[in-house]
């Protein structure tokens, strides 16, 4: 490209040291470009292999967050596996430990299929295209061959950020922005990143350092491979203490005789609006399984809940004006921090809501309403407004001067989360709460459960007055009640 252009620039030129600066300009890209780093690297960590694969024994830490007490708190694994690797396969056979409990998984990828089989499942995951082409690079958690073959076959450029020590390489896969930096020193693989979309957290970049490289026929692989997820807020390690290579490739799983890929198709929304008083909506968002509420004061509205991503809180938002055209949203309130109650806050700031929280979830709300969704943008993102908390100790009162809201902080006497709310309304004797009550829809009423008892003790405790609760998650599955007569909570203690 250089050159071409230098036998058509002259024809536009006007002074000679104009010419000479675009002469200059690209001969330094020339000699940048002599230097082909991607195709170094690959020498060293894939060519080697020449059509044999790489073996690796592995161990794993692998942190996780999950429905835990509180936010960022992680659930810890331990694993070990056996993986597979050279340029277009990866094989993985593992299993992942918690306490007395381990799991177990497969994973065989080629340059045409990816069959899965997900720790705890006894037939294959149905895999997307989407899941297909992010193989290449999730399989990096544990060696980058496929991934730097990848890149040399796709001929991914070299980026502006590369500088004295790395020289970086991009390209997008699937929805993914990955990039290779390679060090100039030794041309080996130092890191990969990745840059996703999360409906709940937004951009969020995973970063592999690979470390301690070691050799095998010519063939350098790093023996421990350092991962942050989420923004560096979550770390896992994964350590190879033994290598070999294979002429032969295992088959763990057979590719069904009708293989093919599951479509994606984003969950289609659907919504039922319920009025159950004067003063209380139900919005029933049956894509996320979800209920959530709007409280209708004199001169502005309440909204409590909105589960998983923005596209929700907007849906939440839309029919909040629906029923109450000329009422702002002056409160936005959650049960817990869990995603199905907090996914959907970030419109709910664009529109200027104050968001009733704990304290200590205070951080974590400034967290999900400051974060970047540059690749899937929503309104807060585009139009970025200031998150207003009003902080709830032991409990809130929200009123028109006629109609009574009253917010609980039960705290860890739900045995679920430490920041847990409940919402009373005396004059309906109503309570409505996330997902504490677990009582079938059929059958006989089961002794109450650890959250169960634990929101029936917390509403003794507080004197409530109750004849329904309604519960937010679930609605359909699971099989539970969502609209709850107290007299069932009160029988599941006996
Ligand atoms: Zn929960």
């Amino acid at each position: 490209m250089p050159l071409l252009c230098l036998g058509f620039t002259p024809i536009f030129m006007k002074t000679k040291s104009l010419w000479l600066s675009i002469f200059v300009l690209s001969a330094l890209t020339a000699s940048a470009k002599s230097k082909d780093y991607l195709l170094a690297c690959w020498q060293k960590q894939a060519g080697p292999l020449n059509n044999k694969s790489l073996l690796l024994h592995y161990q794993e830490k692998k942190n996780e967050l999950e429905h835990s007490f509180e936010p960022w708190q992680q659930t810890n694994y331990t694993g070990k596996g056996i993986v597979w690797s050279n340029a277009a396969n990866f094989i993985k056979s593992d299993t992942l430990a918690r306490g007395q409990r381990t799991y177990y998984s497969i994973t065989q990828w080629n340059e045409s299929t990816l069959l899965f089989l997900d720790y705890g499942d006894k037939d294959l995951f149905a895999v997307t295209k989407g899941m297909f082409e992010d193989q290449v690079f999730a399989g990096a958690r544990y060696s980058p061959i496929a991934l730097v073959d990848y890149f040399v076959k796709q001929k991914a450029g070299v980026e502006k950020e590369s500088d004295k020590e790395l020289v970086v390489y991009k390209l997008t896969i699937n929805k993914t922005i990955v990039k290779l930096f390679i060090r100039k020193s030794d041309h080996l693989l130092h890191k990969v990143t990745t840059l996703g979309n999360d409906e709940l957290f937004g951009d969020v970049l995973t970063t592999y350092v690979y470390k301690n490289y070691k050799a095998i026929n010519n063939l350098s692989y790093p023996a421990l491979v350092e991962i942050e997820k989420i923004n560096g807020k979550v770390k896992d390690e994964v350590v190879i203490p033994a290598v070999s290579i294979v002429t032969e490739l295992p088959a763990l799983l057979n590719k069904p005789a009708n293989y093919k890929f599951k479509d994606e198709v984003a969950p289609k929304p659907e919504i039922k609006v319920e009025k159950y008083s004067d003063n209380i909506h139900f919005i029933e968002l049956k894509h996320t399984d979800d209920k959530v509420m709007v409280v209708e004061f004199n001169d502005f509205l309440l909204a409590a809940e909105a589960p998983l991503n923005s596209m929700n809180g907007e849906l939440i938002i839309n029919e909040a004006k629906k029923i109450a055209p000329n009422k702002p949203i002056k409160y936005f309130v959650f049960s817990h921090y869990h995603p199905h109650y907090t996914g959907g806050m970030r419109p709910f700031v664009h529109k200027g809501a104050t968001v009733f929280s704990t304290k200590a979830d205070v951080p974590y709300l400034q967290y999900l309403a400051s974060a970047p969704h540059t690749l899937e943008p929503d309104s807060l993102q585009l139009h970025p407004k200031p998150l207003q908390i009003e902080e709830i100790n032991e409990s809130k009162t929200v009123t028109d001067g006629k109609f009574e809201m009253k917010i609980f902080f039960i705290g860890n006497k739900s045995q679920h989360t430490n920041d847990y709310l409940i919402y009373y309304f005396p004059s309906e004797q109503l309570l409505f709460e996330g997902d504490l009550v677990w009582i079938a829809r059929q059958g006989e009423i089961k002794k109450a459960g650890t959250r169960q008892a634990g929101l029936y003790n917390a509403m003794k405790e507080l004197g409530l007055n109750v004849k329904t609760i309604i519960q937010s998650w679930p609605v359909k599955d699971y099989g539970v009640k969502t609209v709850i007569p107290f007299a069932d909570l009160e029988q599941s203690m006996k």
